[in-house]
């Protein structure tokens, strides 16, 4: 299974990939973990991500088809992958689609979650990520056993920068501008599946194993 995440931010494209690729035995990659792992490491690249994604703005399309290009040539990759946050832009979709041409691995399906923009700003105010996994909680819908701790490693969650309040209006005029064209971009390759992504978790799991069978 090849699949791509599209959705707008807080839609629950994380929480339903990480899912997903438990459930399948493939790897979830998402370019938005990715990214903070590298503004983490402190590395030179990573400080030019941090600039970006603290404005809630994208990386430019080359650095991130780059390290997608990278990450889908090992060898984890080769059994199928859950594509979580990117692409983002047509110019993004089409790199994807020239790398895949070049190893024979079409897309079997993009998947689109649907959310309103009142339910991305409850999504996003709420959650907290662990500083170790990045695992995401949700400060009402999806609570940690212990308050501000992660259920798997102990770590401590935190907000990330960009989903602060002030953060998240530009990060949905981003979607709106740069990504939401790739609907009809994926609309025209017949491989574009709608899932309702207001609906509780479990729901949605449901809801997705059905379009994905
Ligand atoms: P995305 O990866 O699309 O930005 P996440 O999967 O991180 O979104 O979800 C955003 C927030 O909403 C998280 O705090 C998560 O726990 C919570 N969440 C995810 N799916 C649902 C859902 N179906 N109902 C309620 N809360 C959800
Ligand atoms: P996410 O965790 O998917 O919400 O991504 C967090 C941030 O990482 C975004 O706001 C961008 O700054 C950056 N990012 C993640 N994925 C991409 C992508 N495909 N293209 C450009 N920037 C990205």
């Amino acid at each position: 299974m090849r699949v791509v995440f599209i959705g707008p931010p807080g839609a629950g494209k994380g929480t339903q990939a990480q899912r997903l690729a438990i459930h399948e035995r493939i790897p979830q990659i998402s370019t938005g973990d990715i990214i903070r792992h590298a503004i983490r490491s402190q590395s030179a690249l990573g400080k030019e991500f941090k600039d970006y994604s603290d404005r809630g703005a994208l990386v430019p399309d080359q650095l991130v088809v780059r390290l997608v290009a990278d990450r889908l040539a090992a060898a984890d990759c080769q059994h199928g992958f859950v594509l979580d946050g990117f692409p983002r832009t047509v110019p993004q979709a089409r790199a994807l689609e020239r790398l895949l041409d070049d190893k024979n691995m079409p897309l079997s399906a993009v998947i689109l979650f649907n959310i309103q923009e009142t339910t991305v700003i409850n999504r996003l105010s709420g959650r907290r990520s662990c500083e170790k996994c990045g695992h995401s909680y949700h400060i009402l819908y999806d609570k940690p056993q212990k308050e501000g701790i992660c259920d798997i490693d102990g770590g401590r969650l935190t907000q990330r920068h960009d989903d602060r309040e002030e953060v998240i209006a530009d990060r949905l005029k981003v979607y709106q501008e740069q990504t939401a064209p790739l609907i009809a971009y994926y609309q025209a390759s017949g491989i574009l599946k709608y899932i309702d992504g207001e609906k509780a978790q479990s729901e949605v799991e449901s809801a997705l194993a059905k379009v994905l069978a």
